[in-house]
């Protein structure tokens, strides 16, 4: 039986699933807090859960799937964390340190379809959105690597298009902001799009107060076209009208 990633699933789900291997549904929430609070992914180490429970956890889930393959750390201490999939491909997170602040970036697929002439990740083409649980885990691994396991930020900014894996982004984005998980605040989220206006204007309907950062990377629309291919499909005017839009419901 293949091994289910254990953070793929939000609390309530966990809820409706632990009754399937005969387990309470309180439980949920103290495997919840060993992972994302206390950062303990070992089942073994789950001391308030039965004995019984964690064997059949450990026979049906898993917490890390990752290998890390290389960790770079640079003069200002910002950490790059390359890690391998179970089906090969290669993701990036970075763990950025500043202040009072510790801000991770977060890759939301394995390639990426858009291609924009100055990044290396849209190079090699588009090969699949992460899972909610591939993302989770940069989280977590991010939080354990940094100093102090401080983790005050994050940004999906590292490979990939966050709006074009709409649903599993938003599903991560509501796991970190609970409390029961990491409890980020929806403010010291910021989810960075090269401009996908149909999925913005999604997005500013779903009541949630992330940031929102768009790239532009150039003034006008034949300049922009010559670097991001994006804008052949959505122009700088149509972002623009569709940013103040959703300023305008908002104000
Ligand atoms: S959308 Fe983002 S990840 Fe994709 S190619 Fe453009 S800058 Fe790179």
């Amino acid at each position: 039986m293949a091994m289910v990633d254990l953070k793929d699933f939000s609390l309530s789900e966990l809820e409706r699933e632990l009754p399937q291997i005969s387990a309470e549904k309180f439980r949920a929430k103290q495997i919840f807090s060993w992972i994302y609070q206390k950062g303990v992914f070992d089942f073994d180490r789950m001391t308030n859960l039965p004995a019984e429970l964690r064997n059949k956890l450990k026979d049906k889930f898993f917490i890390i799937g990752f290998k890390l393959v290389k960790k770079s750390i640079s003069r200002d201490q910002t950490q790059k964390l390359l890690m391998g999939l179970d089906d090969g491909n290669l993701i990036e997170s970075v763990i950025i340190p500043a202040d009072d602040r510790v801000t991770g970036c977060v890759s939301s697929q394995a390639g990426c379809k858009y291609a924009c002439g100055f990044c290396a990740s849209g190079a090699s083409g588009f090969k699949r959105n992460l899972t909610c649980g591939e993302m989770m885990e940069q989280v977590l691994l991010i939080k354990c690597n940094s100093e102090g396991n401080k983790l005050t930020h994050i940004v999906f900014m590292g490979t990939g298009e966050p709006l074009d894996n709409y649903d599993n982004v938003l599903k991560v984005i509501r796991i970190i902001n609970s409390k029961e998980s990491l409890n980020i605040g929806q403010r010291r989220i910021t989810i960075s799009t090269c401009g996908l206006v149909p999925q913005i204007r999604k997005l500013a309907k779903e009541g949630l107060q992330v940031e929102l950062s768009v790239s532009l990377h150039a003034a006008d629309d034949l300049t922009r076209s010559r670097i991001m291919p994006i804008n052949k499909k959505i122009s700088i005017k149509r972002t623009d009208r569709g940013i103040k839009r959703i300023h305008q419901r908002y104000q």
